[in-house]
């Protein structure tokens, strides 16, 4: 068997077990943060856990990107340069930022992203590197790049921005919760998971890709039951939660 039909099954693997993620999460929480709860088995501290749950999402990457033939177009470096500063920031930088990294989450947790990064990085790299259509410069003048590239940096700071008004909500040392406030938190619970989909969105559609829609496929179905789980939390936590804060998109849901 060649490595591209073992590469085709994993994708549709991959993208079958997003329709059965979303459908398990929507019931059971991912038990970490806020959703943690004993029966999950042993337990790493949560800088650790993050570490290992994101960065083979950048070493795959960046490891499949050297030893791929087609490294050294512009279309190539553009989209090695837009993966690497979210994967630099979310597996090396993020980690370490975290107020309340005292906190632990189950190992089961943590192995089981380390599968889905290691994958995701090796689908997403593989086809841009290697398996996809030669693409030149004319691709930057395309709208799917545009608009895909331009959500993709929107969705990226969107998302730092959040986490970061996140970790401010705490003291060094601290590590309950308070009302977020501030940038997209106006308008919903979880601005940093709505600007996470906005960017794999955006990265779907510059790729113009399958590895790239299976990624944003299972941001969406990782966050949004997420998204409802946690905004159901705030209610129940705080009488005082803004009454028509949305969950996920502003306006919407
Ligand atoms: P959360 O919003 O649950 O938490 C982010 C951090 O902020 C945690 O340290 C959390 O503490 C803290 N925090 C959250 N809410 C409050 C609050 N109200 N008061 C004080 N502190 C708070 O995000 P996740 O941990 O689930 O995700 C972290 C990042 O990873 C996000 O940017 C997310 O978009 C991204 N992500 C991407 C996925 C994908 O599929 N692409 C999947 C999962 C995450 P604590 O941990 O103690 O709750």
């Amino acid at each position: 068997m060649t490595e591209y039909a073992i590469y085709r099954i994993l994708l549709f693997v991959f993208m079958g077990l997003a329709a059965g993620a979303f459908a398990a999460l929507l019931f059971v929480p991912v038990p970490y943060g806020r959703h943690n709860r004993p029966g999950w088995g042993p337990q790493v501290r949560v800088d650790v856990g993050w570490f290992l749950m994101e960065s083979p999402s950048l070493f795959v990457f960046v490891l499949v990107f050297f030893i791929s033939p087609r490294n050294t177009s512009p279309a190539s470096l553009v989209f090695f340069g837009l993966w690497s500063a979210h994967y630099i920031q979310r597996g090396l930088v993020y980690p370490w930022l975290i107020r309340g990294r005292q906190k632990h989450l189950p190992v089961v947790i943590v192995l089981m992203a380390f599968f889905f990064t290691s994958c995701n990085g090796y689908l997403n790299a593989r086809w841009l590197f290697n398996f996809s259509p030669n693409r030149g410069t004319g691709w930057f003048a395309d709208p799917r790049f545009i608009i895909g590239a331009l959500l993709f940096i929107a969705g990226f700071a969107g998302n730092i921005q959040s986490d970061a008004i996140l970790r401010n909500l705490r003291r060094p040392g601290e590590t309950g919760y308070k009302i977020p406030v501030g940038g997209l938190f106006k308008y919903v619970s979880c601005a940093n998971y709505f600007s996470e989909i906005v960017e794999w969105s955006g990265w779907a559609l510059a790729t113009w890709s399958l590895p790239g829609l299976s990624f944003a496929i299972w941001t969406i179905a990782n966050l949004a039951p997420r998204a409802r789980s946690h905004h159901l939390w705030y209610r129940e936590h705080f009488r005082d939660y803004p009454p028509k804060r949305k969950a996920l998109v502003p306006f919407l849901i």
